[in-house]
This record gives structure tokens, sequence and C-alpha cells, in this order.
């Protein structure tokens, strides 16, 4: 389609729907069809097959959603895409693909909650071996990649401290052993960051948050070469984590203003952190744009932006979250996150809601550690509102007989 050419802002708008258009109509149709019908028997068993294009049945493809994998699959610069109905399932349904009893997988401890579920209680039932490392700790990692693995699992910026891994130091040495390496790129987006042009075989997404942006769809996605995503796809299409094609039009349409949405994010969060930053009653900042987080300077070489994900740890703990959350005006107090609205939320019921505390507290997560998804809205009045809300707090924390 000759869109590879321009830039992933446009890319964005205009990629990947060209096909599924008709009718003159400029906009890509929802197709609820479940089946197709033919009329001529040979082309039937052709499209079938395979041989010719063409749509059968909806838990294999869909015209809307064939639209929405090519968009994506255009802005991480892919040769071949799928799509999933969750996060979840895309990064599942990868594992349940390539693993077989014996193989081993290397990975970091931060990653999203319910992939950690995953190494931690699903994948050990298939004798597979989980070796989580210290995140951020490239040492380590590279240790454990040298004694073999199937596949290498990345994900940076991680949940919800935002630690940031090298994609390109750790995935040539993953290529050294043969290993798949896949790279969770649902904070960074394609707008900040390609997995792909550093060395990552696959790249995946939860698009329920970027890339569908306004917390009204679920929905996952994975990129790479066509000799992964192949079967992959043929996983999903028997085993039917199919993504609905309701769905995948609001993900499309959300999709269109990924770049200026991610944009005024991370023009937010650098706000709201350097905000956090100044308050007593606020014990550290996470955000990867700040010269103080330990990895600024891979996130830098690796990032085009540094997105719109920052976490807190408040003074006071849980007794403090709970004062402070509440006085906010303009906050969805809710477990997702890469929506226009800004969202926030402790980690210990969000991200991590699946971990025991002694989990959480491996991995560096306080009590009191609030994650931030910046929104769309105006930037002063993010600050005017925490401001406000901090003042409450403050009230609340005045020592007793003052
Ligand atoms: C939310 C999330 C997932 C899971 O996606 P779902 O769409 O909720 O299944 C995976 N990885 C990251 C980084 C996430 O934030």
């Amino acid at each position: 389609m000759g869109n590879e050419k321009i830039n992933v802002g446009t890319q964005a708008v205009w990629s990947g729907e060209k096909e599924v258009l008709v009718h003159g109509a400029s906009q890509v149709p929802v197709v609820v069809s479940v089946a197709y019908t033919y009329d001529d028997m040979d082309e039937w068993y052709d499209v079938a097959i395979g041989k010719k294009a063409g749509h059968i049945y909806g838990r294999n493809t869909n015209p809307t959603v064939q639209a929405f994998e090519e968009k994506v699959r255009i802005l991480e610069g892919a040769e071949a895409a799928t799509s999933f109905s969750t996060g979840m399932a895309a990064i599942s349904n990868t594992f349940y693909t390539f693993l077989r009893p014996g193989d081993r997988i290397v990975s970091i401890k931060d990653t999203y909650g319910g992939t950690n579920k995953i190494f931690t209680e699903f994948l050990p039932q298939m004798n597979i071996e989980i070796v989580l490392c210290e995140t951020g700790n490239h040492e380590e990692i590279e240790r454990e990649i040298e004694k073999g693995c199937k596949i290498l699992y990345l994900e940076t910026p991680t949940n919800p401290t935002v630690k940031i891994t090298d994609i390109e130091r750790v995935a040539k040495k993953g290529k050294e052993v043969g290993a798949i390496v896949v790279v969770d790129n649902t904070f960074a987006t394609p707008i900040n960051q390609k997995p792909l042009e550093l060395g990552a075989d696959l790249v995946l997404h939860s698009a329920t948050k970027f890339l569908g942006g306004h917390a009204d769809a679920l929905g996952g996605v994975i990129c790479g070469s066509k000799e992964l995503i192949e079967p992959i796809y043929h996983y999903r299409e028997i085993n039917g984590a199919t993504l609905d094609p309701w769905s995948a039009y609001l993900l499309l349409r959300g999709m269109k203003t990924l770049k200026l949405r991610v944009e005024q994010q991370e023009k937010n969060a650098f706000a709201i952190a350097r905000f956090l930053q100044q308050q007593e009653l606020v014990d550290e900042v996470f955000y990867p744009g700040l010269e103080t987080h330990v990895n600024h300077d891979i996130a830098k070489k690796q990032m085009k932006g540094f997105g719109g994900m920052l976490s807190f740890s408040v003074k006071g703990g849980m007794d403090a979250v709970k004062i402070l959350l509440p006085a906010l005006k303009y906050a969805n107090r809710a477990a997702n996150l890469g929506a226009v609205e800004t969202t926030y939320g402790p980690a210990r019921t969000t991200s991590h809601i699946e971990c025991t505390p002694e989990e959480r507290a491996a991995v560096g997560i306080a009590d009191g550690l609030v994650r931030i998804s910046a929104g769309i809205e105006d930037t002063e009045d993010l600050i005017q509102d925490l401001e406000q809300a901090f003042a409450i707090l403050k009230e609340h924390t005045v020592p007793v007989g003052k």
C-alpha cells in the first residue's frame, strides 16, 4: 500500500483501511456477519483453504478486525499481525503457541500482573521453566539468556514503576541462543517505541489501553514476521479468543488520534511528575523522563517520548492514599490506563491485585504506591487538582497538638 513511507501519526489516521472500505464510504464498516456466503462452490473452497483472499467465518477473520490488524501492523513496521479479544489473550496464546514441556522462558519480575500469573501459576503446570530476573539488571538477564531459552519475554516501561530494559542489548543476546524475543509495547505505543527495529521478533499490545484510548473496548494484538504470526493466528482461530468487530471498530477509531493523545499525555505526565517531586508528602516519583530515573539514559536512547505513565509513593501509605485519591476532581479511580481521562489507582488494587503482598514487595511496590495514567486534559487543570488534593491530605496529616 506504500503507507510504510509516511510518518507514524499519518499512518495512525490513514493506514490499513482502504481494502475494507465499501460503497464509497470513507469510514471502515462494522461487519457483524458471522459467516460469508458464496454462490461459487470452487471459490468458497479456495477461500477456505487460503488459496484466495476472503472471509469464511468470524472466529477466523473479519473485515473490520482485519483493518485494525493492518493499521497496527503498519504502525509497528511488521510483516504480519493478528488480534485477540484482550491483551492477555495475545500474551497467553503466544506462549501456548510456542512453548512445549521442558522449555525455558526468561523474563523479568515486573511484568504486568496477569502476565506474572501466567508465569507463576499456569506455565509451571505445563513443566515450563520460568526464570524471572530483576528488572533493569541487564547482566542477570544476559546470564540467564546464555543458559538457553525458547522465549525471551520483555515489557518496557513496566507496570507500575516504569522500569526500563534495554531492548536492543538483551534482544541481541536472545538471538544468539535462538530465542523468540517478545516485547509488550503497551505502555510506550508505536508512537514512542518500535521494538522490532530494536531487534525484537514479536511486539504485542493490550489495545484496551493506549491504542484504543477511550476505555470502551477490550482487545489485543501481536505483530512480527509471517513465519511467527501464522502459527499464533492458527492457535487463536482454533482456540477462539477472537476480537469482536464492534471492539475492532472502536479501537480503529481511537487509533486515529493516537499521536495527539500520546503527545498530550506525555506533556501532562511530565508536569505531574515534576509537581510530585516537589511535594513533602511524596516519597518517590517514578517517570522515565526524569533525570533521577535509574534508566533515564536507556529510555532516552530507545524511546521517542517517555509516555503518559508514572507512579509515586505517598508518605503514610494506604491511609494517605485513601484521603488523597478521593479528593481529586478530574480523575477516574480505576484499574485501566491509557485513556483520555487521567486515571489513578493504587498498584495493590490495580496492576498487582493478583500478587501477594510479599510478591509486590519483591518488585518494590510500596503499599502507598499510586499509578497515574495521564489523560489529555489541560495541564494546568490537572496540576491545580493535585494541589487542592495535597492541601486536603496535609490538613489530615498535621501532627496532633498543633
Ligand atoms: C492491561 C495490560 C495487559 C493485559 O491486557 P488486557 O487487555 O487487560 O487483557 C498486558 N500488558 C500490559 C502492560 C497491560 O497494561
